[in-house]
């Protein structure tokens, strides 16, 4: 039974090492690849980091009802695509999506057993610190992204685990202990229980 845990965090929060240490460190976790129409960065790759298509594909993909949510992010296309939860169903491994709210929303709809998480950071202030000593992005940028923040903040309610980001150590630590906290679930243990009982009928 797979497990879709959903991982969304305002721009600097540090939730890509988050996840990525996640994905190293956890058996059976895999990463879900987006479709975007947003153009490759610096050394992202086609199919590792996501899926890049035109505007016309994605919203054919859309027409076709290929995606389990997409939304409109920072002016481009975002989806996440049906296959990715069947192969990963097919190959018994649990799924992570880092998507923005929105698609949060749409996932959480239609799959309630899906797990969210809202990594925050500390405070505005250590977010902008993040944001200036990664020096990835221009002043005017960094003030968009904090002000992006505050409103990608006002959501958390609707997930149902936050995480605040004071120390990477310990924030993959409690990432860990919610899935496996989720992997011990009864309803996920089901198989795994009916062979122990059965021992016990048998006797
Ligand atoms: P970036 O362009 O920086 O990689 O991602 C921008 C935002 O889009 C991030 O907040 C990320 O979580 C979100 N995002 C990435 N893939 C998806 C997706 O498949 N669906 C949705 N709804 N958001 C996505």
């Amino acid at each position: 039974m797979t497990t879709v845990f959903i991982i969304s965090a305002p721009s600097g929060s540090g939730k890509s090492t988050l996840t990525h240490r996640l994905v190293q460190e956890v058996p059976l976790l895999r990463f879900s690849i987006s479709y975007t129409t947003r153009p490759p960065r610096g050394q992202e790759c086609h199919g590792k980091d996501y899926f890049f298509i035109s505007r016309e594909e994605f919203e054919a993909r859309v027409q076709k009802g290929e995606f389990l949510e997409h939304a409109e992010v920072f002016g481009h296309f975002y989806g996440t695509h049906t296959g990715e939860l069947e192969r990963a169903a097919a190959e018994n491994v649990d799924l992570i999506l880092d998507i923005d709210v929105q698609g949060a929303r749409q996932l959480k709809e239609k799959s309630p057993a899906a797990v969210s998480i809202f990594i925050l950071p500390p405070s505005r202030q250590a977010l902008e610190e993040r944001l200036r000593a990664r020096s990835q992005d221009s002043e005017p940028v960094i003030a968009r992204r904090l002000r992006d923040a505050k409103e990608e903040i006002r959501n958390y309610k609707q997930y149902d685990y936050v995480l605040v980001n004071r120390e990477v150590e310990a924030s993959v630590e409690t990432l860990k202990s919610i899935v496996r906290a989720t992997r011990s679930r009864r309803d996920r243990m089901e198989r795994e229980i009916h062979p122990i009982l059965e021992t016990f009928d048998n006797a």
